[in-house]
């Protein structure tokens, strides 16, 4: 009978990294992903002729464990990115509010961004953030609990933020980056999410994708792990795990076959792995928090067109509309069209329910309130639905996420849900993958 070293169930990010980590040590790899190309969320794929991603990405500068990831397996960041100094916020069809990002590799910008601004953004709103700032970095730090019992919404107003403020600057950079509305987003999410890059400040700026994510950064990773003598299998359903004699052994797979390791990575979303874990674990209390963490979607629409819909590429947000967040990529990562635009809804529960023709309608009516006149511009579109794909962002339920490590043998858990301090993020899930695969000596 075969065995392997070691089964990586998911070809995201999470468990790529978890393979390479395990290829790099010498480890016998089986990677096993469902779809038909690797990736997961940070892919990109080919949608009735028409060529989409996941969801348009950004890489921040202060990511540290996927760049060392991709260091390893030969991919160079100035080949697959390109750096954005600033993004832009559309609150009408005038000028945008220009917000530089990067204080050491665009500090003209990012200072111009602080003074200026004055017709978006008085000093007076400007200085009510601070003392937000600050204190919410400091529960962060020392009451992350009661942080996370509140939502963004009542944490900004309970410590004097401007509503002008609040919309300009505080629904970008919480709708913006994770789809949920203020009022529905953890204040522990939000200032988690920027509290990794407070030390390594000087590092920031926002990286766009030069091609495809899977052509240019999943594939690579899945051939090198190939190289260095792992196996990857894509369009392989991994349909239970193997638990004889209290250890996990392996995987069975939608055809019936059976793979036998020392150790299986489950590596896939928490959607996927609840039903593979409660086959054997729901009573359990070790895996009864997994079972209660609820989960929550993201849609994105992509829309072709005949020339750009932005003057440049670059991310921009518009809250009050349902475009969380949006980018023209066709100088960037969508290269061989003439116009395109990646978009991400807000509440995307709204946008499940509906058609893409509706959902299109919608998109058109927001674009124009922002001064983007889409409609003569349009060849193709595509709505990409990822319906319980991660987990829940809402107040009170970060204290539910699972460690890498669990009390059963031969079972490890990888993904963004599981804890790591990124939340649901590239790094995230590629620091879960490789923390996944140091417990395999
Ligand atoms: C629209 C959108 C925008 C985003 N923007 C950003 C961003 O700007 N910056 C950023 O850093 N992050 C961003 N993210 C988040 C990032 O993409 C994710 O956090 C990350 O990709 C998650 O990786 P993962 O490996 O944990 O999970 P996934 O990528 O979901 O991988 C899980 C894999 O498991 C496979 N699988 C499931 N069940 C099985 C089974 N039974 N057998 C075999 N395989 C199975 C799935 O097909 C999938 O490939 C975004 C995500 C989305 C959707």
């Amino acid at each position: 009978m075969e065995k392997y070293d070691a089964i990586v169930v998911g070809g995201g990010l999470a468990g790529l990294a978890s393979g390479v980590q395990l290829a790099a040590k010498g480890k016998r790899v089986l990677l096993l992903e469902a779809a038909g190309v690797v990736g997961g969320r940070t892919s990109s794929y080919d949608i009735e002729g028409m060529n989409v991603e996941s969801g348009f990405h950004r890489y921040i500068g202060f990511y540290s464990h996927l760049p060392l990831l991709l260091r390893k397996v030969g991919i160079k960041l100035s080949d697959i990115l390109t750096w954005e100094e600033k993004v832009h916020v559309r609150m009408n069809n005038g000028k945008p509010l220009v917000l530089g990002l990067a204080p050491v590799h665009g500090m003209v910008k990012t200072i111009q961004g602080f003074i200026g601004n004055q017709d978006y953004l008085s000093v007076k709103d400007k200085l009510s953030l601070l003392p937000f700032f600050i204190k919410g970095m400091m529960d962060y730090l020392t009451r992350p609990k009661q942080l996370d019992s509140f939502n963004i919404k009542d944490y900004a107003f309970k410590h004097g933020v401007t509503p002008d403020a609040f919309h300009q600057l505080i629904v970008p950079l919480s709708s913006g980056i994770y789809f949920l509305p203020p009022d529905r987003y953890s204040a522990y999410v939000f200032f988690g999410l920027f509290a990794p890059g407070i030390p390594k400040f000087y590092k920031m700026r926002i990286g766009a994708f030069l091609g495809g994510m899977t052509e240019i950064m999943c594939q690579p990773m899945a051939d090198w792990i190939e190289q260095k003598g792992g196996e990857v299998r894509v369009n392989t359903k991994v349909d239970s795990l193997i638990y004889e004699d209290h250890q996990v052994k392996g995987v069975r797979l939608s055809n019936g076959e059976s793979i036998y390791a020392n150790h299986t990575i489950l590596a896939t979303t928490l959607h996927a792995s609840k039903p593979l874990l409660e086959q054997h674990f729901k009573e359990e209390e070790w895996f009864k928090p997994i079972g209660n963490l609820p989960m929550m979607p993201a849609v994105c629409m992509q829309i072709e067109l005949s020339e750009p819909a932005y003057p440049v590429d670059i991310t921009t947000f518009a809250p009050l509309t349902c475009m969380a967040s949006f980018a023209e990529q066709s100088r960037t990562t969508f290269q061989q069209s003439k116009g395109r635009l990646s978009i991400i809804l807000s509440p995307p529960e709204k946008f499940l329910e509906k058609k893409p023709e509706e959902t299109l309608k919608e998109v058109l009516l927001d674009a124009q309130k922002i001064g983007l006149d889409l409609k003569d511009k349009i060849i193709d579109y595509r709505q990409i639905n990822h319906v319980y794909d991660f987990h829940s962002l809402e107040p009170g339920h970060q204290q539910l996420r699972p460690t890498q490590k669990t009390p059963v043998d031969g079972l490890i858990l990888a993904g963004d849900y599981t804890k790591q301090p990124y939340f649901s993020t590239m790094e995230g899930a590629a620091y879960s993958g490789i923390k996944a695969a140091r417990l395999i000596r």
